[in-house]
């Protein structure tokens, strides 16, 4: 392709509302532009790339048997309305207006619905459909570009099986197919199992990458594998020990210490010395909430553990409850339930809030001075503590989600009445999965991992063109006659060629090359030229060499390679 004909509108300036890299460089690339909030257009560049993502996820879908189906994005209201989803989805289902239709953010009911139709005996499953169509979620914050738009592609596949064991093998097939497809896109990625939640099936997980624009929270340890939302993540942290001798209550005077730092700096202890006491209302009742130090409280972990949905105390209650305000409270003489977190078990020796203002207690021992604590992990982790699993040391980082699998077990057969004949001559509703991966959020993933401050870096399995050929002086009769001979060459050889042949700036042309990001530059100056030699620049690594004519395609074969 020539980009004198092509049209790839770069820009030398950050677009205003954009802060992530992936939607900097999509836009200053000149892959996309923006038509509404969360809309983009795709330009030729960026469908490229779209393409090649798309074709990856066809070849490695084709491979676990998944055959391709196009349903439509313009779905009759009554089919959503069988499942409940219609309700379930709100404000994010785009209705069309004055019509009883509505615009797919998924196609769990339309694949049902066939399925109600079509599949009559056990005979004919397993099936994998699947398809790369348009998805509309009305999102309330349509952000980061691509990462997360109202309009959306996604492949979306479906498995239905007459048996449980069958959805565990075309669960499985999906989980290796994704684990290739994006190793194949050069992500790197990692497996959260999700809780099964309100989807209504038995096992899920999701594949995501860490990336700013996340708005996941989660602990990942790369030593072993392990991650987890930090809503449930656990970690081997240090436990609070118990020392030989449980030293006497004594009440201090602490006054301007609300917080856990300032009482530490002003009685000189160390941070796991002090318990921390947050008081939350749960069926009108109030209940402690011990914390070792500046350790977060969980609302996740605390809900699980009340089995209800507690709410912080406002201060005005807290007063009437234990006759302090925030920053003087403790487990001593506190009346009510107190819950703590596992690792204050054993703990003594520990200063809390005396329950009056400006006052704390020492020498408490939470086995002597207060009675029932009950003990649960309540903590949130954070970085650098050791992994569950393995014991190396975790990261806790936001995270976007790049594909989801799921088992949906017979939540949507149920509700539509999608049976089948079993062996055993009963009817029975078909076992179902649904495996969904975002397109667009692979692409921008990807530029999240691979780019500098110069542009992207793409890999030969996602750039738009492998090869970015630069004409330097397109006056030169010399380099005309040689860049285009290498057009000709190069794209003969079986490679995409973008070939700058316009007539700028030799600057210019290497700010779009590294701002486009195609792995190989070939770079043909005049100078070079006349000793038989073009230059080649690696865009990853920024390597040069001085390249002759003859061994160019042999260069090039091994540095793609
Ligand atoms: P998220 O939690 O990020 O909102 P989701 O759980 O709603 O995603 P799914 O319904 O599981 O997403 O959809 C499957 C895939 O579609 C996701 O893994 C993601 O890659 C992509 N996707 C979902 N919503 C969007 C969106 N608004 N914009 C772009 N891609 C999206
Ligand atoms: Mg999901």
């Amino acid at each position: 392709m020539r980009q004198s004909k092509i049209f790839i509108p770069t820009l030398k300036e950050v677009p205003n509302d954009a802060v992530v890299p992936s939607h900097v460089f999509m836009l200053r690339a000149g892959m996309m532009r923006p038509l509404g909030a969360g809309i983009y257009s795709f330009l030729p560049l960026g469908y490229r790339v779209a393409k090649k993502v798309m074709e990856i996820i066809r070849q490695e879908m084709d491979a676990i048997g998944g055959q391709e189906f196009h349903l439509p994005a313009l779905n009759p209201r009554e089919i959503w309305e069988e499942t409940g989803r219609v309700e379930a989805f709100g404000d994010i289902l785009f209705s069309v207006k004055n019509r009883d239709y509505v615009l797919a953010p998924t196609h769990e009911e339309i694949i049902t619905y066939h399925a109600r139709k079509v599949v009559r005996s056990y005979k004919e499953m397993p099936q994998i459909w699947y398809q790369i169509q348009t998805k509309f979620r009305n999102e309330p914050r349509p952000k980061s570009g691509v990462l997360r738009g109202r309009q959306f592609t996604m492949k979306d596949a479906y498995s239905l099986d007459s048996s449980w064991e069958g959805l565990d093998k075309s669960y499985a097939l999906h989980d290796q197919a994704y684990r290739k497809i994006f190793t194949r896109c050069g992500l790197k990625f990692f497996v959260v199992g999700a809780s099964s939640g309100a989807m209504g099936g038995s096992g899920s997980e999701e594949f995501m990458v860490n990336a700013q624009a996340g708005e996941d929270t989660v602990a990942h340890c790369e030593h072993c594998g392990y991650a987890a939302n930090v809503e449930v993540a656990t970690s081997r942290t240090p436990v609070v020990t118990r020392h030989p001798q449980s030293k006497a209550n004594e009440l201090i005077h602490t006054p301007n210490t609300k917080s856990i730092d300032e009482l530490i700096a002003f009685l000189n202890i160390k941070e796991e010395e002090c318990a921390k006491s947050r008081v939350y209302i749960i069926d009108e009742k109030p209940v402690l909430v011990l914390m070792s130090g500046n350790d977060e409280v969980n609302e996740t972990k605390l809900q699980k553990a009340l089995s209800s949905e507690p709410r912080p105390a406002h201060p005005e209650e807290l007063a009437e409850i234990t006759g302090a305000d925030a920053g003087s409270i403790g487990p001593v003489g506190f009346k009510g339930r107190i819950i703590a977190d596992l690792c204050l078990k054993e703990g003594n020796n520990l200063y809390s809030g005396a329950n009056k203002n400006d006052y704390h207690i020492g020498g408490i021992d939470l086995k002597r001075d207060a009675e029932g604590i009950e003990y649960f992990d309540l903590r949130t982790v954070t970085s650098g503590e050791g992994c569950p699993s393995c014991g190396k040391e975790m990261q806790v980082f936001t995270a976007i989600e790049l594909g989801h699998i799921f088992k949906l077990g017979t939540k949507y057969s149920d509700a539509m009445g999608a049976t089948f004949l079993d062996e055993d001559g009963t009817e029975k509703p078909i076992i179902m999965g649904s495996y969904g991966i975002g397109v667009e959020r692979v692409m921008a993933c990807y530029i999240e991992q691979h780019h500098d401050e110069r542009g992207i870096i793409w890999n030969k399995a996602l750039a738009p063109f492998h090869i970015h050929l630069l004409g330097l002086n397109m006056k030169k009769e010399p380099v005309i006659k040689a860049s285009e001979e290498l057009y000709t060459k190069l794209t003969a050889a079986g490679y995409d060629v973008l070939f700058d042949d316009r007539e700028a700036q030799a600057g210019f042309k290497f700010n779009d090359a590294d701002l486009l990001g195609m792995p190989v530059q070939v770079i043909v100056g005049e100078k070079k030229l006349a000793e038989g030699k073009v230059e080649v620049k690696l865009r990853a690594t920024g390597e040069r060499e001085d390249v002759s004519l003859t061994e160019l395609e042999a260069y090039i074969q091994k540095v793609l390679r």
